[in-house]
This record gives structure tokens, C-alpha cells and sequence, in this order.
């Protein structure tokens, strides 16, 4: 079965939390809208700004993450697809403008996560499908061609940056931000909203969230969605400016032979990461916590806490295929278990 990443999934956790913790007694002027970009509900929710305001906000949030998802998309005609065909020739060129600035910060990422976060691994991605919105349900890949695509050892460093002038040194190089884009965008409206002055709003893209203020007269509230299951399976209180990106392999998946293959790819084996079913990051950009959750997720129990220490990570919990939970004991301090607590909590700091 293909599970496209069902509307509002992860959103309706932390968003109904959210909602069912602040709106008990009606406070003045929450404004709250969604709409679709990247593929998931964007949900925005703004307190204290007058009607007005908060409507002509929310409208260019929504102009500015249409524009990334078109200009970010690998797979469409679009900027980065353009940047997607001319790669492999070896060739420099120019590049948009619009694409630059990811490339820098996937190139940083990239390096500090010892390449488990590798958005030049884009030509796996589409081997196994996952570049499709709804991924037909078929067999796995070939062995021979994940492991040729493997050999060929596409990375972030391939790529020469000189001015707006790149090239690629690999043809095997083929760029998919999906692992970050989301949080990028994130940024982008909460920089927007501070710009226009608004203190207290929440930007929510499927459960991949920044929350800047207060939730009218109380802090944001949010819930982490549980791997398995409908529910939710924690809930934290978060501080001005801090973003919580959650993957998860219950996102997109297809089962064959009673196996579950996912879209979180382990760049070293070309196959889906086997040992973690989801993680969350709280930090500050959402950008960074996005990329993070991916690597770490990537990394696994055994490994997350090296990539932690990369990032300088201070809040992270990791749940493995046991359901069993690792958490950074700042993690720990904030998490309130809700429902039945995993099956075993480890708390430890990184190295
Ligand atoms: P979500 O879709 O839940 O936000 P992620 O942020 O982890 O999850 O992004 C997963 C997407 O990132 C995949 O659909 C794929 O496009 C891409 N991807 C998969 N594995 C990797 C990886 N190791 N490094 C970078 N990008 C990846
Ligand atoms: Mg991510």
C-alpha cells in the first residue's frame, strides 16, 4: 500500500493539541488559515494582529511558499529542476539565484552530519519511487541498481560553487531538498511575520512546526505525533522562535512481502534507515532541526548521538523499531508523555 502522507496527518496532532490548549475561553483575535504547499497543510496561526493585518500576512506567507515549492521541487520544471539537467553535464553554468543559498546550507549540513543528510542522493530517491506523489505499489528496486547508484557516491561535495557560477564534478549528482526544504520555508514565514511586526504566531507544515510568542495569553503548545498509532505521543511547551521537525517512516511507504519501505534513505546502503521509526528536533532554525531529524534519523540508536553533537543539538528524541525512546536529557526535561509512555526511556547526553 502507497500512503501518501494523509491530509493533515501529522498536522491534526499538533495542531488540535495546540488549539485544544488555547482556545478554551475564546482569546481576542486569533486568526488562523491553511492552505497546501510542499505537499502537506500549511497551517498559520496568528494572535493579537488586527483582522486585516493577520488576512494580508497570511496571504503573502502563502504567495512565498508556493513560489518555494515550485522553485524547489526536483522533480518539476521549475528552478531546481533546471539546475537538475545541466549537473550531470560536467559543465558550469549559472545558477538561479533562488537555489544558491539551499545548496550553501545543504553543502554545511551535509559535512557536519558526515553525509547521512545527502539531498545529492536525488537519483535513489527517484529509483525508489519516492519523488512520486502517490508511489505505485510495486517491488522494491533492483539490489544491482541501488548498489550501482551507491558506488557512484553522489555528495554534497561534488558540487563546485564559485559566485552564482556551479557545476558538478559527479554526474551521478542529482539534488532533492525534501529533507530540508519544508523547514527552509518555515524560516522564510517566520521571518516574514516578524518583519511585519507580528509577535505571537505559529507556522505549522504538517506537524513540522516554529512558533514565535506566546499563544495568546499561554506559551504554544504542541504534540509530537506517535510512530504507530493515531494518537499523539508527547507533548511539549515551546519558547519564542523554537521549531520542532519530526521524521517519521509512517510519513510515505509502500509494505511488500510484509516488509515496510520508507523515504528516509540511509545514503551509505541506498536502502530506507532500519532502525528508527521516527525523531524530533527542537531547535531554532527550522531549517537545521529539518535536516537534523533526517540525519539522525539515518544514524539510528546507536549512531544519533555523534550527529547530535555535530549540530549541537540540545533536544532531541529518537524512537527506535522497538518503540523504545533516546532522548537528550534537555529532551527529557521538556517531554510530557502522553497516553502510555514508550516501552523503555534511555536518557543520555552526546559525547
Ligand atoms: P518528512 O517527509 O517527514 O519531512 P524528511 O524531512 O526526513 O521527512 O524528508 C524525507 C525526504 O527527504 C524524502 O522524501 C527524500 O525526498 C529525501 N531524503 C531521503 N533520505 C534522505 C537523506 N538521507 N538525506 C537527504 N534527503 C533525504
Ligand atoms: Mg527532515
Amino acid at each position: 500500500m502507497t500512503q501518501r502522507r494523509p491530509p493533515g496527518g501529522t498536522l491534526l496532532a499538533a495542531g488540535l493539541l495546540s488549539l485544544a490548549l488555547t482556545a478554551c475561553d475564546d482569546p481576542p483575535q486569533r486568526r488562523q488559515e491553511t492552505f497546501l504547499a510542499f505537499g502537506t497543510l500549511v497551517d498559520v496561526t496568528l494572535y493579537g494582529v488586527p483582522q486585516q493585518r493577520a488576512a494580508e500576512a497570511i496571504a503573502e506567507i502563502e504567495d512565498d511558499f508556493r513560489y518555494m515549492h515550485r522553485t524547489y521541487h526536483a522533480w518539476r520544471p521549475g528552478a531546481l529542476g533546471r539546475v537538475n539537467r545541466l549537473l550531470p553535464t560536467g559543465e558550469d553554468f549559472s545558477a538561479p539565484p533562488s537555489v544558491l543559498p539551499l545548496i550553501r546550507e545543504a553543502k554545511r549540513l551535509s559535512a557536519r552530519t558526515d553525509g547521512l543528510f545527502n539531498p545529492a542522493i536525488g537519483r535513489l530517491i527517484e529509483l525508489w519511487g519516492f519523488h512520486q506523489d502517490a508511489r505505485p505499489d510495486t517491488a522494491p528496486p533492483e539490489r544491482a541498481e541501488i548498489d550501482a547508484l551507491v558506488a557512484k557516491a553522489p555528495s554534497m561535495d561534488d558540487l563546485v560553487v564559485h559566485g552564482i557560477r556551479l557545476r558538478s564534478r559527479n554526474p551521478a549528482v542529482k539534488l532533492d531538498f525534501g529533507a530540508f526544504a519544508k523547514g527552509y520555508g518555515v524560516d522564510a514565514a517566520i521571518d516574514t511575520l516578524r518583519e511585519l511586526g507580528i509577535e505571537d504566531a505559529m507556522v505549522n507544515a504538517g506537524g513540522d512546526l516554529r512558533a514565535i510568542g506566546r499563544a495568546g495569553d499561554r506559551p504554544w503548545r504542541v504534540g509530537v505525533r506517535h510512530p504507530r498509532g493515531r494518537g499523539v505521543l508527547a507533548a511539549v511547551e515551546l519558547h519564542d522562535g523554537e521549531s520542532v521537525f519530526t521524521s517519521g517512516d509512517y510519513e510515505r511507504y509502500f509494505e511488500h512481502e510484509g516488509q515496510r519501505y520508507h523515504h528516509i534513505i540511509d545514503p551509505r546502503t541506498g536502502y530506507p534507515a532500519r532502525e528508527t521509526t521516527s525523531v524530533t528536533v527542537i531547535g531554532a532554525e527550522g531549517a537545521t532541526a529539518d535536516a537534523a531529524a533526517t540525519a539522525l534519523f539515518v544514524a539510528g540508536p546507536g549512531g544519533w548521538k555523534d550527529i547530535a553533537r555535530a549540530l549541537d543539538l540540545e533536544y532531541v528524541m529518537l524512537i527506535d523499531h522497538d518503540g523504545e525512546a533516546y532522548l537528550t536529557p534537555a529532551m527529557a526535561g521538556r517531554v510530557e508523555w502522553v497516553g502510555a509512555e514508550p516501552a523503555a526511556v534511555h536518557v543520555s547526553a552526546p559525547p
